[in-house]
């Protein structure tokens, strides 16, 4: 938007709020967020250009985020939550912390299978977890399948990251899904049996570690290759070129996707805005700005964005499950994961 023609609207918006409001009374929204992403402050800032609603920021980790609004209760300044993560966004809807809202508006440009049936929260950038190898010693035709990852020429050849983490859980439960209790559980043993070192680290650990000799394949989230790839460092490159990424698109139901996604909090106080964030999520100025800070899939069909390797991978089948349906499994993905011995 050039300054002229946003000046234009600022002007008609305190036009129009002198009209209905007292001129002093500001309008807010109080974000809740378990994103640690740059590219989220630049979308808030170019919400509250857009629209004249200050953002107010409370960032805590997934769990610890759930907690707070939680234990705050109906005294939770609350107005939107935001994580990553459909398991998470599940244990936030069971916490009571969304209020059922109609998305349908703001949603009609929205997958079906990425808005939470009721209302609770919506999708609002897709990633996937797939599977990284080496460039040296796997050849590409190797790999298939994440199931594939449990056959014994794997052996001693994986690293993977902790079953703690809500990545893992996520991806076993649309194996159970898909596959039933018992081929997740004979996947999850198989796995463990293939580990070259003890699960430890986070996503781009596993891909050092893959660098660096230690295993030749791994499971990540799709953008934390793509951070390296998309990277000026030189180091980060070097990186980039030794791994590979593999999308297990033409397995059984395609390459698991999970969300970042959004609800409205039960007792927000400033429900109006809140919605008017939501929908920003959902523009096409914030689909681009995670397309091209945090490479991540925008949601909405969007396809204006400057991220070519990204753009490389949308053809990918991603698995039509809702993601909705996972946080119903990660219990039982726990379990599972327990009895494999994968700590
Ligand atoms: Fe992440």
């Amino acid at each position: 938007m050039s300054l002229s023609r946003s000046l234009f609207l600022a002007a008609v918006g305190v036009t129009a709020l002198a009209a209905c409001q007292p001129a002093a009374e500001e309008r807010v929204v109080n974000v809740y967020t378990a994103r640690h992403y740059d590219s989220d402050q630049t979308v808030y800032a170019a919400f509250t250009e857009a629209t004249g609603i200050e953002v107010n920021t409370i960032s805590a980790g997934g769990d610890l985020l759930i907690e707070r609004v939680r234990a705050d209760g109906e005294r939770s300044p609350a107005d939107v939550i935001v994580t990553v993560d459909a398991a998470r966004l599940q244990r936030a809807e069971d916490a009571g912390l969304f209020a059922a809202t109609d998305f349908s508006q703001l949603a009609e440009s929205l997958p079906a299978n990425m808005q939470e049936p009721d209302g609770h929260w919506i999708a609002f950038t897709g990633r996937t977890r797939v599977i990284a190898y080496s460039q040296d010693r796997v050849d590409p035709a190797e790999l298939g399948s994440y199931e594939d990852l449990a056959d014994p020429r794997w052996a001693g050849r994986l690293c993977m990251r902790s079953s703690d983490n809500v990545y893992n859980q996520s991806l076993l439960a649309s194996i159970i899904i898909h596959r039933g209790e018992e081929a997740a559980e004979a996947w999850a043993r198989g796995v463990v049996a293939n580990l070259a070192r003890p699960p430890s680290g986070g996503d781009t650990d596993q891909i050092l570690a893959i660098q660096a000799g230690e295993c030749d394949a791994s499971l990540v989230n799709h953008y934390y290759y793509l951070r390296l790839a998309n990277s000026d460092s030189a180091d980060d490159q070097a990186t980039a070129e030794a791994v590979g990424l593999h999308f297990p698109s033409g397995s059984e139901f395609g390459t698991h996707v999970n969300i970042s996604g959004v609800g409205i909090a039960a007792n927000a106080p400033h429900p109006a805005e809140a919605r008017e964030f939501i929908a920003f999520l959902l523009s096409d100025e914030a689909q681009r700005a995670f397309a091209e800070l945090t490479n991540e899939f925008p949601v909405t069909g969007y396809d204006g964005y400057d991220n070519d390797l990204l753009r490389g991978y949308v053809t990918e089948r991603q698995d039509a499950l809702n993601v909705a349906d996972l946080g119903a499994q990660t219990e039982t993905a726990q379990r599972i994961f327990d009895r494999a011995g994968w700590p």
